[in-house]
C-alpha cells in the first residue's frame, strides 16, 4: 500500500514533471515564434523607412536608378523664373516649354531674352583682344538625339560595351530632353584658334561671364553634383543677380536652386 502510494506519488510527480517540461518547451516555441515575428516586423519597418526616406530625398531617382520601376524624369520647375530653370539628368524640359529664338551672325540661335547680354559679353571679350565664337546654341530634340548617338557610336568603335559607351557618352552629352541647349539658354563658346588660344578664352569667361549673367555650368569641382564632366566652354544664362550670388558662394546651379528654394 505504502509502495503503491509512493509509486503513485512518484508517478504523479513524474507525469507532472513531464507536463511541466512539455509546457516549458511549448512556451519557448511560442516565445521563439513571437520573437521571430517581432524581428520580421522590425526588419520590414526598417526597410520601409529607409527606402521611403531615400525616395523622398532623391525625388524618386533612387527607385528609377535602382529598380527601373519608374521611367523618365521629373519635369523641371519654372517657379523661380525662366532664367533659373534647372534641367539635368533628373529634370527634363517641360512639355509646354515655349521659346523665341534670335539668330546670331554665324547662324546659331539662342533664346531672344539672353541675346543682349551675350552680345555685350562678346563685345567686351573682343575689346580685350580675344577672338571667340558661339560653336553651339539652341538645339532641337532631334539634334540632341543625333549628338548622343554619334558619341555612343564613337565609344563603341573604340571597343567599349554598349552599356559603357552609353554611360561615357552621358558624361558629356545630355540625354535628349534634358539639355540646356534645348532651352536656348546655353552657349558653347570656343576660341577662334587662329587668333586666341582656348585657354585664354576659357580663363576670360571663367573670370568675367558672371558680370553678364552667365555661369560656367559644369565646373570641375562640381561634377559629382551636376553629373557632367568639366566643360570650360559651356555657359548658361541665369541672369546677373543669380550669377553674382553663385560666383560669390561657389554654387553650381543645382546648389543655387536648392539654396534659393529654402530662402
Ligand atoms: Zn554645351
Amino acid at each position: 500500500m505504502e509502495r503503491c502510494v509512493q509509486r503513485s506519488g512518484y508517478g504523479q510527480r513524474s507525469r507532472y514533471g513531464q507536463r511541466s517540461r512539455y509546457g516549458q518547451r511549448s512556451r519557448y516555441r511560442h516565445m521563439y515564434k513571437d520573437v521571430s515575428k517581432m524581428v520580421c516586423r522590425i526588419a520590414l519597418s526598417v526597410v520601409i523607412i529607409i527606402s521611403g526616406s531615400m525616395i523622398l530625398k532623391t525625388g524618386g531617382t533612387f527607385l528609377r536608378q535602382n529598380t527601373g520601376f519608374l521611367t523618365g524624369t521629373e519635369r523641371a520647375d519654372t517657379s523661380l523664373g525662366w532664367n533659373l530653370i534647372l534641367v539635368n539628368k533628373d529634370y527634363a524640359i517641360p512639355g509646354h516649354y515655349e521659346l523665341e529664338l534670335t539668330q546670331l551672325s554665324n547662324g546659331k540661335e539662342v533664346d531672344s531674352r539672353i541675346y543682349p547680354a551675350l552680345q555685350e559679353m562678346f563685345d567686351d571679350a573682343r575689346m580685350s583682344g580675344l577672338q571667340l565664337y558661339v560653336r553651339e546654341g539652341y538645339r532641337t530634340w532631334e539634334e540632341q538625339q543625333a549628338i548622343m548617338e554619334e558619341r555612343i557610336a564613337e565609344y563603341l568603335a573604340q571597343g567599349y560595351s554598349k552599356q559603357e559607351a552609353k554611360k561615357m557618352a552621358e558624361g558629356y552629352v545630355s540625354i535628349p530632353g534634358t539639355s540646356e541647349h534645348q532651352l536656348g539658354l546655353a552657349v558653347d563658346v570656343n576660341a577662334d584658334t587662329s587668333a586666341s588660344s582656348s585657354d585664354e578664352v576659357y580663363a576670360w569667361l571663367d573670370a568675367n561671364a558672371y558680370r553678364y549673367g552667365f555661369i560656367k555650368r559644369y565646373p570641375s569641382d562640381k561634377t559629382e553634383i551636376t553629373g557632367v564632366n568639366h566643360e570650360p566652354w559651356h555657359y548658361r544664362y541665369v541672369g546677373r543677380e543669380a550669377a553674382e550670388e553663385m560666383k560669390e558662394n561657389n554654387f553650381c546651379l543645382e546648389e543655387y536652386v536648392e539654396w534659393k528654394e529654402s530662402h
